[in-house]
């Protein structure tokens, strides 16, 4: 067992995947890792086990879905009882409305649901509808702010493209760019200089921004947002792909208390299986096909192997304390980080909510795209890389965010605290 990076296993299936994949991977984030992913080989609670024997502590979690941890039992269960029932029916199927109802009882500003397949379908079916519904065809969305793979949502969009210094705009017609407005986060001004000019279908965001590294939205944004949207009669659509069910069971509105007309989510709502969801008010949703004439369908939409993930994770959420667990384990290992950083003298900001945090070296603050980009990515990877090689996994990349669950007990931050002493010690 090699307990520093990976070894000859995962190497020699790099190797295999050259030659097979686009750089390697199937999503870019991956290849982050160097100086080659390791391959898992199982998960359970908070740990992945590599095929080279190597027991990790993630704090990756998927990217996100996995706020339970790896495996949990209950989940596990239930998707094992759905395969032995079937796994696509092309019908509807009863676990459908299960996970709509629970989603629905918990997400203020929802008050009917469409099921899709993945985050990036449910942002690009969020913008369909606010043009359906308003007539308009701009929409303003905000730098760095990350809502899936899709033309409209790659316009100036964050996560791994700005790992990697690849424009996301590379193959997007310029007509499509030219019906997406950009604004920097936390500029309420800009917003309603952009109302005020422009025809704009609907406003998207993240209400706390998790694609470039973690800022959070400053006192009375969220708010200004729904003000202004409200008054020029354009559409305020939270992409809550990450916030959903992770902030707390009603989401970022209800953590913050604005009611969006639209959400989209995903990740946490299908148990780590493919999902993705527009909710919002009835006489929007019913805009839809085919109630409406706004078209949406898919061979895989609310299949129930991943409502039945979904729903065993909701009912998980509503009666274990996943969310004091997680969000214990994210302030443990968040403060312990900023003591460290503190005693050696090092300039950092550290952004953290509920479960979710994320550390920039090199700056007094980041509030926006523009000032994340400022850090110092080099001592955030540097960092990534020992804590790997101590046996903990966070994002390999400074735009992603360091995710806890339920699975993190005092026992794994423990561990994670004496290897972040050593790492940070030795930096
Ligand atoms: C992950 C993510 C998406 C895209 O979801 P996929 O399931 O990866 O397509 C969209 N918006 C936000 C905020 C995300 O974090």
């Amino acid at each position: 067992m090699d307990q520093g990076g990976c070894s000859v296993l995962s190497e020699n299936l790099w190797k295999e995947a050259l030659k097979l994949f686009a750089g390697g991977v199937n999503s870019p984030v991956r290849a982050a890792v160097k100086p080659y992913p390791f391959y898992v080989d199982r998960s359970e609670g908070a740990f992945l086990y590599t095929v080279d024997g190597k027991r990790l502590i993630d704090y990756v979690l998927g990217y996100g879905p996995l706020f339970l941890g790896h495996r949990h039992p209950y989940v596990e269960k239930k998707i094992i009882e759905q395969v032995q029932k079937g796994w696509l029916y092309g019908t509807p199927s009863p676990v459908e409305i299960k996970l709509a109802e629970k989603i629905i009882r918990h997400l203020p500003s929802a008050q009917k649901i469409r099921f899709v397949n993945s985050g990036t379908e449910a942002t690009m079916l969020a913008l369909r509808l606010a043009r359906g519904y308003t007539g308009r065809e701009k929409i303003l969305k905000f730098n760095g702010n990350y809502h899936g793979a899709h033309d409209y949502g790659l316009v100036e969009a964050g996560s791994a493209a700005t790992e990697f210094n690849v424009s996301t705009s590379n193959g997007i017609p310029l007509s499509i760019r030219n019906t997406v407005e950009i604004c920097e986060y936390n500029d309420l001004s800009c917003v309603e200089k952009t109302l005020k000019k422009e025809d704009i279908a609907g406003v998207i965001v993240e209400p706390v921004m998790g694609n470039m590294g973690l800022i959070l939205p400053e006192k009375d944004f969220l708010k200004g947002l729904r003000e202004l949207t409200k008054s020029y009669n354009s559409l305020l659509i939270f992409d809550e792909v990450i916030t959903g069910f992770r902030l707390g069971l009603s989401g970022a509105q209800g953590y913050f208390g604005i009611n969006p007309d639209l959400t989209t989510l995903g990740k946490i709502i299908g148990g780590g299986l493919p999902i993705g969801a527009v909710a919002g008010r009835a006489e929007i949703i019913d805009l839809l096909t085919p109630s409406g004439k706004v078209f949406n369908a898919g061979t895989f939409n609310a299949n129930p192997l991943s409502m039945a993930a979904g729903l065993a994770t909701i009912e998980v959420l509503e009666r274990e304390k996943v969310y004091d667990t997680a969000k214990e384990a994210t302030k443990a290992f968040s403060e312990e980080l900023s003591i460290l950083l503190e005693r050696k003298g090092i300039t950092f900001t550290l952004n953290r909510i509920e479960s979710m945090f994320q550390v920039f070296f090199g700056v007094k603050k980041v509030t926006n795209a523009t000032e994340a980009k400022q850090a110092d990515k080099n001592t955030y990877f540097k960092m990534h890389q020992r804590m790997l090689e101590g046996g903990v996994f966070i994002p390999p990349s400074q735009f992603e965010v360091i995710f806890s669950s339920g699975a993190h007990n005092s026992s794994v931050v423990n561990t994670t605290i004496e290897v972040t002493r050593k790492v940070i010690n030795e930096l």
